[in-house]
């Protein structure tokens, strides 16, 4: 029987790429999604019709009961979960001053609240199974804060706190808990960056260039891997070297 890989946010951007790489490595992938559909019943059929195992899924990892359902379905169906990847994220640029407290609430709740609720959920299944691999994405701003970015860099180290903590506590259970933290990615998170700022971020990082998805699909794929079975609460930093 194949492994199941749940991975979140994998309609697009690092998402699809992490769901094209683990299908590949012959994982059965559930691909979660919040709104677009289209996308993530695209990369399904896209991965079926080359003989891989995925699904697309609709749920919002904000909304407690949605995720409840997400994996008492996967369960269900797939009879466990394997593999989860906490990559659905949302970023925020202004300054600080101009932050709302919804705005704030809308991070937060996406980016450590969404992650928070698919481990915990998640965790029940793997502790049982005395198995399982989970890898959270957080951000190199995480690591070492961004100006401009306050409440995106708060709830990226809020992941790496909840890694740490998590790999501390169901380590003893067999499973792994790990984040990737990712320089620039060309995704559609990057949209709002101007030519010149992508071009700046080019020239600060040692490597050269931004990262394509499929640079952290990669590190994803190696943490979920065997190869890595000694490796918990990690931060595995994918940036060309721009924050060491
Ligand atoms: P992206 O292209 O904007 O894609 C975001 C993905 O998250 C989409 O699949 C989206 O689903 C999903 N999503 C957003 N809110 C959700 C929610 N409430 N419930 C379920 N899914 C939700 O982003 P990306 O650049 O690939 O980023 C992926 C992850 O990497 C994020 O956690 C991000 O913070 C992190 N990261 C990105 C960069 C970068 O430069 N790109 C750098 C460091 C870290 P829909 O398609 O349905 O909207």
């Amino acid at each position: 029987m194949s492994k199941v890989a749940v991975v979140s946010g994998g309609s697009r951007g690092i998402g699809a790429s992490i769901c094209r790489t683990l299908a590949q490595q012959g994982y059965t992938v559930l691909i979660n999604y919040r709104v677009n559909k289209e996308k993530a019943e695209a990369l399904a059929s896209e991965l079926k019709s080359l003989g891989f195992n995925a699904e697309p899924y609709q749920c919002d990892v904000r909304d407690e009961s949605a995720v409840k359902e997400l994996f008492s379905y996967t369960v269900g169906k797939y009879g466990k979960v394997d593999v989860l990847v906490n990559n659905a994220g949302v970023a925020h640029y202004g300054l600080v001053t101009d932050v709302s407290t919804e705005e704030w609430d809308i991070v937060f709740d996406t980016n450590i609240k969404g992650t928070f609720l698919m481990c915990r959920e998640a965790l029940r299944d793997m502790v049982s199974n005395k198995y399982g691999r989970i890898v959270n994405i957080s951000s190199m701003w995480g690591v070492c804060g961004a100006s401009c970015e306050a409440v995106y860099s708060a709830s990226k180290a809020a992941v790496i706190g909840l890694t740490k903590a998590l790999a501390q506590e169901v380590g003893p259970s067999g499973i792994t808990v790990n984040c990737v933290a990712p320089g620039a990615v060309q995704t559609d998170m990057m949209k709002e960056l101007s030519e010149d700022t992508v071009k700046m971020l080019e020239g600060e990082t040692p490597l050269g260039r931004v990262g394509t998805p499929e640079d952290i699909a990669e590190a994803v794929a190696f943490l979920v891997s065997d190869k890595a079975s000694f490796i918990t609460g990690a931060v595995l930093n994918a940036n060309g070297g721009m924050v060491i």
